[in-house]
């Protein structure tokens, strides 16, 4: 026993450090009302994880684990993870709701994945049964030790919104195979998948056994010389091309160097290895310098779903995928945790209104796998019975045959309360404006209570009441977002960053914060050559796009916009000054577009929160818009 928290959120909550400049709270400590995020939380709860349940039955991934011995699997070698993912969604779930029925649910999945663990803790029901290949046969593709991590990380979520666990147990189980396996005097082998690292840091924070922080360490030390074997896209797939202290930037797969860095971030905190926490720190700020889309999303090539090349990040061959949107979530929590750097919070809600949000279909129950920010043709609609084999972007889909993304949306919604706000040596700290309310306990034991109403990200207006103070003064701070200069904190201008009212609040006192949400044009680095003379507009957190649906022309690839007039907010949404040229046939070898086009008179273009695109059936799409 070494690892011990300082204090446990109430309720619990995915990622409780024991050190760091920032104390999470718990599922019950803050509590969504309505609103974009509540809203979006309820759709999880009632509708997204029964319908991703249905999907695994449906699949026969749920029946694995009770038929590994005597039927032929389907699916992938790593659908384990996705009844794992659901399950951490259950459990953060029924924490929040107190729903039985979903309690029971969960029960039984417990139960079926309890029953098919061996006797020495291994358990994944694509390896080692009978007919099937060895154990830890296959490092580059077999994901055995990144679904046991999804394992461990669900076994948390049970373990902190329950009295017993009998998920902990079977974790602790394959916990402990796994370092009697791969620890110090066993194989020295890594997964091709990152995800077990984060698995057993955490399951060290519940636990405080020692042993998996080690395990976790020795996995990360172990990454970057080569060990994988060598495969079509190289070492840098696997982040196996160089230890993790001498990377500089993230590069290769980007769910799995999202997932491996978030890891990464775990050790460096627990170790109190500084060095570890600033290398991956500055690998995430260069890939986010340089390789990151405006929505917040991370990828733009299909054929290793990886980070391009600094500035390689084309609009109408975005990869964006929507698991590697939520592990940069989990990344930037991890650091915002560890640092208190508000930019860390400035990157979680650009990824929340722009990837999340996008990504998941009105109903919960569909959604995209990447995340295009240029529609060229309209897609065809997808049944909803009918799963999609590949991964193009255009029309939400109920299923894919990798529905990896669906399970960590759901999980990542469950719990989503939980990082809207922290506690620090002087106060509470609000990252994200949402219609909530806050009830905790400060570091020396006093309990506050806070009411935070808001129409955001509609309007700017932020209104914090506070409902509980013990007396004495205390802090409450507002992160005000990096595109927000001029914001106003009860009527005087506050910088970018983090404002503080410092007082002794009394009951009913409110605090008032402004966010200027009005539209304003951003401009690409320069050195993106796919977008150069381009622009976007966004509007507060929320990135626009033009977008044809229904009898709308599909003309978008004509469209200029005007600059020199600012995008004004009116009663049916932002809109632009632009023109609609009427280009000549193209022709090869090019010929000079302008000489041979007219333009349609002035015309202004109305423009829809990039969230909102591919809602009213297929359509084109974009967000950067050609300047004329
Ligand atoms: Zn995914």
């Amino acid at each position: 026993m070494a690892v011990t928290p300082r204090i446990q959120p109430t309720g619990g909550s995915p990622v409780v450090p024991t050190r760091g400049a920032l104390r999470p709270l718990g599922l019950g400590e803050a509590n969504l009302v309505g609103g974009f995020w509540g809203t979006r939380q309820q759709v999880n709860s009632e509708s997204t994880i029964d319908h991703h349940r249905a999907w695994l039955d449906k699949l026969g991934w749920t029946g694995h684990f009770v038929e590994a011995a005597n039927h032929s699997r389907r699916g992938r070698e790593f659908t384990d993870s996705e009844v794992y993912k659901i399950m951490e969604a259950m459990a953060w779930d029924a924490g929040r709701t107190g729903d039985q029925d979903r309690d029971a649910d969960l029960v039984e999945l417990i139960g079926m994945i309890g029953a098919a663990q061996a006797e020495d803790g291994y358990l994944n029901t694509a390896f080692g049964g009978p007919g099937q290949r060895p154990r830890y046969s296959d490092f580059t593709q077999g994901h055995e030790l990144y679904c046991a991590g999804h394992l461990l990380q669900a076994a948390v979520a049970h373990a902190r919104t329950s009295a017993e666990s009998e998920l902990l147990t079977i974790a602790r189980r394959v916990a402990d195979h796994v370092c009697d396996t791969f620890g110090p005097t066993g194989r020295s082998s890594i997964c091709g998948h990152p995800e077990i690292e984060a698995g057993l840091v955490e399951l060290a924070r519940v636990t405080g056994e020692q042993r998996y922080l080690d395990q976790a360490v020795l996995f990360v030390d172990r990454r970057g010389y080569r060990t994988l074997p060598e495969q079509e896209f190289g070492w840098p797939y696997f982040q196996d091309d160089m230890p993790v202290r001498e990377a500089t930037v993230l590069r290769g797969h980007a769910v799995r160097a999202l997932y491996l860095s978030a890891g990464v971030v775990d050790v460096a905190v627990e170790t109190g290895d500084t060095a570890l926490l600033e290398a991956v720190a500055a690998q995430y700020d260069r890939a986010l310098a340089r390789r990151t889309y405006l929505t917040g999303g991370m990828g733009s090539r299909h054929a290793d779903e990886a980070f391009g090349e600094d500035f390689v990040l084309p609009a109408d061959r975005v990869y964006s995928e929507t698991c590697a949107g939520v592990a940069s979530i989990m990344l930037a929590w991890r650091l915002l945790l560890a640092t208190g750097e508000p930019r860390y919070a400035d990157v979680i809600e650009r990824t929340l209104y722009n990837v999340v949000a996008t990504s998941i279909g009105d109903d919960g129950r569909s959604f995209f796998y990447a995340n295009t920010l240029h529609q060229r043709e309209r897609g065809e609609p997808v049944p909803v019975d009918r799963e999609r084999l590949h991964f193009a972007a255009g029309v939400r889909a109920p299923w894919f045959e990798v529905s990896c993304c669906l399970g960590n949306m759901a999980r990542l919604f469950a719990s989503l309360s939980t990082y809207m706000a922290t506690v620090d040596d002087g106060g509470v700290r609000i990252h994200q404006y949402a219609n909530a309310v806050v009830r905790t306990q400060l570091d020396d034991g006093r309990r506050v209570g806070l009411r935070v109403q808001t129409d955001y990200p509609e309007t700017g207006t932020v209104r914090v009441r506070v409902t509980e103070t013990p007396g004495g003064p205390w802090a409450l701070a507002l992160r005000v977002p990096a595109w927000a200069p001029g914001a106003r904190l009860d009527g005087e201008v506050v910088e970018p960053g983090v404002a503080v009212v410092r007082k002794d609040f009394a009951p009913g006192d409110e605090v008032l914060l402004e966010l200027p949400v009005g539209p304003r044009w951003t401009f690409p680095d320069s050195r993106i050559d796919a977008v150069r003379g381009c622009v976007a507009v966004e509007r507060g957190p929320v990135v626009l796009c033009a977008e044809a649906a229904g009898d709308e022309p599909d003309n978008l690839d004509d469209l200029t916009v005007d600059v020199t007039v600012p995008p004004v907010d009116t009663e049916d949404g932002v809109t632009v000054p632009g023109r609609f040229r009427k280009l000549a046939e193209g022709g090869w070898p090019y010929t000079e577009d302008e000489q041979d086009s007219e333009s349609e008179g002035p015309a202004q273009v109305r423009l829809v929160p990039y969230h909102r695109w591919a809602r009213r059936g297929p359509s084109t799409m974009r967000v950067w818009l050609p300047r004329g």
